[in-house]
């Protein structure tokens, strides 16, 4: 998986789907796919990533070019790809959510 930034506050992330650690946001709508798409080394260079982190951070205008969206639109039209940020988004031990076994009363084994 490449390095992304969060589409609200510019904050690097490690995948383009999953939620930010910055400011918590995680893409909901389709057009937030598509920019979290486009704010990520799946559409975008590093150089590029960089600029958008730095306009997110000061509020500017992001300069995101629209072919950026459009491509980024189209890839989410692949199902391999979707498969694939999804399967980023939902790692084990999340939301503090960590399997556990069952209690049982101390017993030695
Ligand atoms: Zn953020």
């Amino acid at each position: 998986m490449g390095m992304a930034i969060c589409f609200k506050c510019g904050s690097a992330k490690s995948g383009a789907l999953v939620a930010c650690r910055g400011c918590g946001a995680a893409p909901q709508t389709d057009n937030e796919y598509a920019a979290s798409l486009a704010l990520s080394e799946h559409v975008s260079s590093k150089e590029q990533l960089t600029q958008y982190s730095h306009e997110l951070r000061n509020g500017e205008r992001l300069s995101v070019p629209r072919k950026a969206l459009a491509e980024a639109l189209d890839a989410l039209k692949d199902p391999q790809l979707l498969a694939m940020l999804r399967a980023c988004m939902f790692r084990p031990g999340q939301n503090g959510r960590v399997w556990s076994p069952m209690r049982r009363p101390d017993r030695p084994v």
